[in-house]
């Protein structure tokens, strides 16, 4: 049998009504893009095409933080961050502060393929965009109504620093072992609610938010990114199987609880290994999360 595995994310932080009254939803969505991955490696696909179709699945459902239902920044707008590594050659394509991107991880993953840049940010990521004849939509395409009412009940309260505020985050991402032994990582977000206008968060940086090495794991990670900017939490998690042989889960458990445990931050990883292990760990109420094992069992789950 090949051994072929896949998990996914769709953003971790504290429990709010609004994912309450749209569990099934959330649990639908999931499964969906779980299993459109996994049909990728079913079919001899990549696993960077697999985390690629999974992530977009994930940005066209409303009810996520990417792409389409993108949370607005204090002016009301949508600014999206992704990110694409390949575990084989460590090859990576990021954009950032990008809009009309329908699908900004498949932009990412163009910047990877067509250039010599791993980040692109903005006017030239468009551009690129545009020349490689992606998906673009008008800004109303990417705004919901919860993201709207998020946005006003937010200029409602006292803003002050986005950091002392506590969010309700989105953010998706997926990670996946194909039948060749290749790995790869993939992030995609509509960043931070109520964020300064041109705030670039984790999720479109490698080492941070989006990690893939064949000879250790594949990482994606979601949650406070100002933290896992500056906890460089993918490479970390990498960094430290490579050094203590230790599994993925340890390796997981101990950088987001131990490491990281006087961190404010909410923070959650998925990560896979070429055996096809994954290690999912979180510190807050909820990780919306699924993962199809090597075995072809799936599940897909939100809270503890
Ligand atoms: N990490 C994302 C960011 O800071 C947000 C999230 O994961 O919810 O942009």
């Amino acid at each position: 049998m090949k051994r072929i595995a896949i998990a996914i994310h769709g953003g971790a932080s504290q429990d709010s009504d609004f994912i309450r009254q749209n569990k099934t939803g959330y649990e639908e969505g999931l499964k969906a893009a779980v299993q459109a991955g996994y049909a990728v490696l079913q079919k001899g696909g990549s696993a960077i095409d697999a985390v690629e179709r999974a992530v977009n699945c994930l940005e066209d459902n409303p009810l996520f933080n990417a792409g389409r239902g993108s949370a607005l920044n204090n002016q009301g707008k949508v600014e999206m961050d992704a990110a694409i590594m390949d575990g084989e050659n460590l090859k990576a394509g990021a954009v950032a502060m990008v809009k009309s991107v329908k699908n900004p991880i498949s932009l990412a993953k163009k910047v990877l393929e067509k250039t010599s840049h791993v980040l692109l940010c903005g006017y030239g990521a468009l551009k690129l965009a545009k020349e490689a004849g992606i998906v673009l939509e008008e800004d109303q395409y990417f705004i919901t109504g919860h993201q709207l009412d998020e946005f006003k009940q937010a200029n409602l309260e006292e803003t002050g620093d986005i950091l002392l505020k506590k969010q309700v985050h989105g953010t998706v991402g997926a990670v996946a072992l194909d039948e060749y032994g290749n790995i790869a990582a993939a992030t995609s977000t509509g960043g931070t609610p109520n964020s300064l206008p041109g705030r670039v968060g984790d999720s479109c940086m490698i080492g941070a938010g989006c990690y893939a090495d064949n000879r250790t794991c594949a990482i994606s990670a979601t949650g406070d990114g100002e933290y896992i900017i500056t906890g460089v939490i993918a490479n970390t998690i990498s960094l430290y199987t490579e050094l203590t042989g230790k599994n993925l889960q340890e390796a997981c458990d101990y950088v987001i609880k131990e490491r990281n445990k006087d961190t404010p931050g909410d923070m959650g990883v998925i990560s896979i290994n070429k055996n096809g292990e994954i290690g999912i760990t979180f510190n807050c109420e909820r990780m919306h999360r699924a993962w199809i094992d090597t075995n072809g069992n799936m599940e897909a789950r939100i809270y503890k």
